[in-house]
């Protein structure tokens, strides 16, 4: 035997030694994860039931979030709290190594609950105007809680698998697309680490559950909110000739924006342009001064986006002219929320984490999936000048046998913001809290 070839096995020995226990660690880290979900799953069950039960609008995520910063702080993580409004900010460190950011949504929407759950919502609560609407978490923000509360538990019970600084962001306002940016303009990225990777969910209203779903890339839309006031020359509803009818403009305006799709946007690009409110006029017989419009963008290149507002500006004010009106009565467009970017999917991170989502939940439930026209804000956690690499994934919501009916009958299941949005909680939250953890050690791994 040469020296070199003994040397080499030597080498081969120790690494092979050295190795073992690693290995090891590997093989039942996952065994791990799903004992401590069993152990806390009846914990979680009660918590889930709880925000479900007591769901706050955007930017009115008061109790939520004072709950989110106790769960954390019990477990022994820094917390910052109000940081960029009612989000919460969580650091656990746990020696030298990389840095991960986890984030949850907190807000529920204004819909009046129709799932007849035991444990549905009766919550009515004043939004930012005054006005009492019902509230209910139609978007699954409360799973999304509790797999957050529940991988922060985990990843503490087994600290010994990974190293490194947990950064946990409970944030604000999602449906409002206000959030993240506040969180960001408040410092998230100075006043604590910069994350080496960013990773948030979404639950998804038509994968079943026990499935998980991931899109490499633009996986997202960019979204942005419109109000449209459109006015005319009130009057009595009897002398129609005497008024320039604005519920008529605005019918006029409804379907000719239809057409900035169908016939302007380039038919390879996807946009979206929905009319989601209309509002105007008091009673039968008097024609009013105005109509209000209530529109959402969908989008995936700026371009497109920049496209779609000036069209939107030129239709509605073409239809104002050639209804003879005075210049002063030209339609007026506001932008409400923040413009929110496509989320894009670091395609490099999404890969690496759908190879450990496949280890850690197999093959036949890692799902990959086309991007969705629908919108969230996470992705500007990933579009500051420090580059986080981000990935949102999708966790199935839909029990097996609502899946299979639907399957055979084709009828359509209940999508987010539905009234009768109703995940299949326990079996979402296990999955959610598996895949999460599962990515999470794995990045941190020693
Ligand atoms: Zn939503
Ligand atoms: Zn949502």
């Amino acid at each position: 035997m040469n020296m070199n070839r003994y040397r080499s096995i030597i080498l081969i020995i120790t690494i092979s030694i050295f190795s073992f226990p690693h290995w090891a660690q590997e093989n039942d880290l996952f065994e791990k994860i799903s004992t401590e979900i069993t152990d806390h799953l009846k914990y979680y069950e009660v918590l889930y039931k709880h925000l479900h039960q007591n769901p706050e609008l955007s930017f009115m995520e008061f109790k939520t979030s004072k709950r989110m910063a106790q769960e954390l702080s019990t477990l022994g993580f820094e917390v910052t709290t109000n940081f960029g409004g009612n989000s919460v900010v969580g650091v656990y460190k746990n020696g030298e190594g990389n840095t991960l950011l986890l984030r949850t949504d907190m807000d529920a929407l204004p819909i009046l609950e129709k799932t007849g759950l035991i444990f549905a919502s009766k919550v009515r609560a004043k939004d930012n105007t005054g006005k009492e609407l019902p509230v209910m978490h139609a978007c699954g923000h409360d799973v999304h809680m509790t797999v957050w509360v529940g991988v922060a538990n985990t990843l503490v019970k087994l600290k010994n698998y990974w190293k490194g600084t947990l950064i946990m962001i409970a944030q604000q306002a999602e449906e409002k697309s206000g959030g993240a940016n506040a969180m960001i303009d408040a410092g998230l990225f100075t006043k604590f680490p910069v994350p080496d990777y960013g990773l948030a969910f979404h639950v998804n209203p038509s994968l079943e559950s026990g499935t998980v779903g991931y899109c490499p890339g633009a996986a997202f839309a960019g979204v942005n909110s419109v109000d449209i006031k459109i006015f005319g020359i009130g009057g009595h509803a009897a002398y129609p000739h005497t008024t320039i009818d604005p519920v008529v403009l605005a019918s006029r305006t409804v379907l000719a924006l239809q057409t900035i799709v169908s016939r302007e946007i380039n038919p390879l690009k996807s946009a979206v342009v929905t009319v989601g409110s209309i509002h105007g006029g008091t009673q039968y017989n008097i024609i009013p001064d105005e109509v209000k419009l209530q529109l959402t963008l969908r989008f995936y290149k700026n371009e497109v986006y920049y496209q779609t507002v000036e069209s939107i500006k030129r239709i509605t004010r073409g239809i104002a002219v050639s209804a003879g009106l005075p210049e002063e009565k030209y339609p007026e467009i506001f932008f409400p929320d923040q413009f929110t970017p496509p989320v894009y999917n670091d395609p490099a991170l999404t890969n690496r984490v759908a190879d450990i989502f496949r280890e850690s939940l197999g093959e036949r439930n890692v799902i990959m999936v086309e991007p969705t026209m629908a919108g969230e804000d996470f992705g500007n956690y990933g579009r500051t000048a420090e580059k986080v690499p981000v990935f949102m994934f999708w966790v199935g919501a839909v029990s097996h046998e609502d899946f299979a009916i639907n399957k055979k009958n084709g009828i359509d299941l209940p999508p987010l913001h539905s009234p009768k949005f109703a995940p299949d909680y326990l079996k979402t939250i296990k999955t959610g809290i598996k895949a999460m953890s599962s990515a999470a050690i794995r990045l941190l791994a020693h």
